[in-house]
């Protein structure tokens, strides 16, 4: 896959699956804006580093992804200091897990507007750009408990649910514009996100995986470069399972 020329911006990319879909789409060609809070500063400009060290641009930007104006900021410094945002991945996300009836206003609402409400975001933003070009990819990073649903997580499930939704109509949206739309639903994945699990709730997970191992994020860093390519011209609106056959149920 050759990305020689693109521009992609990567939220949430100081580390885990962010980290790992920019240094991917580097060695495939692109020059990355790299995203995240400001406290994870430090870890965010050691991604960018390494996005040099593969001989191609790197801006660290920043932005908390669900507010308005730092989007606005984070495509705009993209757009004028790269040139153009040909890619945009939506990958930021984090988590309040919670059963539905203990579950605050906060833990509903932080969910929804960093997992979800972003992805709307960025997407307005960049489309701008994209659209003037007539290429542009949009991949977003949903969860299988998006489909699946999951007990103490309603808000992760809701909002990755939603994903799928926003990625659907974006799809019917500015395809005729030469523009996809694309999520990807991964499983269980080795990052900080789930490095809490405790080691019994490790194997009940295990067993519902038929490939038998838990993923990496080099495994979904995959994927993105694909859907990310000329070679995924003809996919547009799809939800793409990264699980090991998790959500085979
Ligand atoms: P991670 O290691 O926690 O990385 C997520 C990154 O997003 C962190 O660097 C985090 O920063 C950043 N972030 C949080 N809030 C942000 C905001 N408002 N603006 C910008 N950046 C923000 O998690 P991960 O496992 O790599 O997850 C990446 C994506 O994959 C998420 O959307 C997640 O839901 C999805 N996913 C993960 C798994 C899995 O098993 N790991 C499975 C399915 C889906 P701080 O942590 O410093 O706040």
């Amino acid at each position: 896959m050759d990305l020689s020329n693109k521009v992609a911006v990567v939220t949430g990319s100081a580390r885990g699956i962010g980290r790992a879909i920019s240094l991917k789409l580097a060695g495939a060609g692109a020059d990355i804006v790299v995203n995240d809070i400001p406290s994870a500063a430090e870890a965010l400009e050691s991604t960018a580093n390494e996005i040099r060290a593969l001989k191609r641009k790197a801006l660290a930007v920043t932005a908390d992804v669900s507010s308005s104006p730092d989007v606005a900021r984070l495509i705009d410094i993209a757009a004028k200091k790269m040139g153009s945002v040909d890619i945009l991945v939506n990958n930021a996300g984090v988590t309040r897990d919670q059963i539905v009836m203990r579950m605050t206003d906060e833990d509903w609402d932080t969910v929804l507007n960093i997992d979800l409400k972003s992805a709307f975001l960025c997407a307005r933003a960049a489309l701008r750009h994209m659209i003037k070009r007539r290429w542009g990819r949009i991949v977003s990073i949903a969860s299988v408990v998006g489909m699946m649903g999951n007990a103490g997580q309603a808000n992760y499930a809701a909002a990755k649910a939603g994903i799928m939704g926003l990625t659907r109509s974006i799809a019917k949206e500015v395809g005729s514009r030469g523009i996809t739309a694309n999520a990807i639903a991964p499983g269980f994945i080795e990052t900080k996100m789930t490095e809490q699990l405790d080691e019994k709730h490790r194997q009940i997970l295990m067993q519902r995986i038929p490939l038998g191992s838990i993923g990496t994020p080099e495994d979904v860093a995959e994927a993105v470069a694909f859907l990310a390519s000329e070679e995924a011209k003809y996919i547009t609106g799809q939800v793409l399972g990264v699980d090991g056959g998790m959500s085979l149920g």
